[in-house]
């Protein structure tokens, strides 16, 4: 008998960070591993677009220093990482209910990081580093247990001993079937439970020059009824870019993407109206309608709900099926740290019961 055929059949289903943070802690383990992804790239959630060796950060950006497993991978895979600067004054933009105002921003006790190179160098250092057949555009449809599993998608079929889940909970309730079914309590808690961020809007740019900086101003900007909700400045500390980024009104969510640089552009220039500016790229992703983050007909629930509720680490069919993303995670659930700590956590119960 062929080695191969003695080895265990692990599949991962979805290469976000928790997927592949299960990846990596199975790095060294004897097991035939195979990831299936919806999307026709790595990362999920963590989305950092490279447009002409500009990075536009869609997705995860910031961190602190209590994401202690988060932090952990990074200081193992050496990745570089640089503090948010946000400056000494935020402007507040009220119109058109009030007018635009400067505050001294209050001293911050914790600094909040960000990746140097963008979040996407965590995603390529992960992926160096793991040893598993990666299948893009692999959109999982159903989940059936017999004597082991058999995994469907669009166009294959896929059989494993052991299956990790590792899509947000509301997004497995609404979009795979598992059979034999899963029980009501636990399917009743997966679409009662928050995908953090989905409901948000992420624009990012880049500009010829940081036009709208001072000594005191370097960014941050807060508007209640404009376009831009939240800015921050997103520059290179060697000033290769110069950039913002920020979450924009979910008034803006049904009207084209075009329609909204335009409305950004326009805030800009009405706030800096002494300066003029060239805009090199700019993007935004309305993660609503993202269908491998959330279901186009998903329920609303509160942010947060049900986010790291012990029921969702509960394994099924002779603990041989795992569910894993962030919103699964005993710590900071919602959060990159949520998504490595229950990654590592569920590669680490295989290895054990592999062992
Ligand atoms: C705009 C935005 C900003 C954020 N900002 C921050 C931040 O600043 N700091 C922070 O800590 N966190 C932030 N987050 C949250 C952070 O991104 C997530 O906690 C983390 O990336 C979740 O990783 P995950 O692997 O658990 O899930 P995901 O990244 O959602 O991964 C799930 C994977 O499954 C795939 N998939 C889906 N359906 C299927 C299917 N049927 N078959 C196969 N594959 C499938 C998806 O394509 C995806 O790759 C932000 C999220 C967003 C959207």
């Amino acid at each position: 008998m062929q080695e191969n055929e003695l080895m265990q059949n692990v599949l991962i289903i979805g290469a976000g960070l928790s997927g592949l943070s299960t990846a990596y802690t199975l790095r060294n383990a004897n097991v035939n591993l195979t990831i299936l992804e919806a999307r026709p790239r790595l990362g999920g959630r963590i989305y950092t677009k490279k447009e002409n060796q500009l990075h536009l950060e869609m997705g995860a950006t910031w961190f602190g220093p209590q994401h202690t497993s988060l932090l952990k991978l990074i200081n193992v895979l050496n990745i570089p990482y640089k503090v948010q600067e946000n400056g000494r004054e935020a402007i507040y933009d009220f119109r058109p209910n009030g007018n635009i105002e400067r505050f001294q921003i209050p001293h911050q006790g914790a600094a909040t990081y960000k990746f140097e190179n963008g979040t996407i160098d965590l995603i390529d250092a992960l992926h160096q580093e793991i040893s598993a057949s990666i299948m893009y555009n692999e959109v999982v449809k159903t989940i059936t247990y017999d004597t082991h599993f058999k995994v469907k998608t669009e166009s294959n079929q896929f059989e494993a001993d052991y299956v990790i889940v590792s899509l947000p909970p509301q997004l497995v309730h609404d979009s795979i079937q598992v059979e034999p079914a899963l029980p009501d309590l636990f399917k009743d808690l997966l679409s009662s439970t928050h995908t953090w961020m989905s409901d948000s809007i992420k624009f990012s740019t880049a500009f010829a020059s940081d036009f709208w900086k001072t000594n005191q101003f370097i960014g941050t900007l807060m508007s209640p009824h404009q376009i831009i909700q939240e800015m921050y400045d997103h520059s290179d500390l060697n000033k290769a870019q110069h950039g913002l980024v920020g979450f924009l009104n979910s008034r803006y969510s049904h009207v084209n993407q075009q329609l909204r640089k335009t409305k950004v552009l326009n805030q800009l220039k009405s706030i800096f109206t002494n300066k003029s500016f060239e805009t090199k790229a700019y993007a935004d992703v309305n993660w609503r309608a993202e269908e491998f983050t959330i279901h186009k007909n998903a329920k609303s629930l509160v942010p947060h709900q049900n986010n790291g509720n012990p029921q969702l680490r509960t394994a099924f069919y002779n603990d041989r099926l795992f569910f894993s993303a962030s919103e699964t995670a005993a710590q900071t659930p919602g959060y990159m740290d949520g998504a490595v700590h229950r990654g590592v956590e569920v590669g680490e119960l295989l290895l054990n019961k592999l062992a």
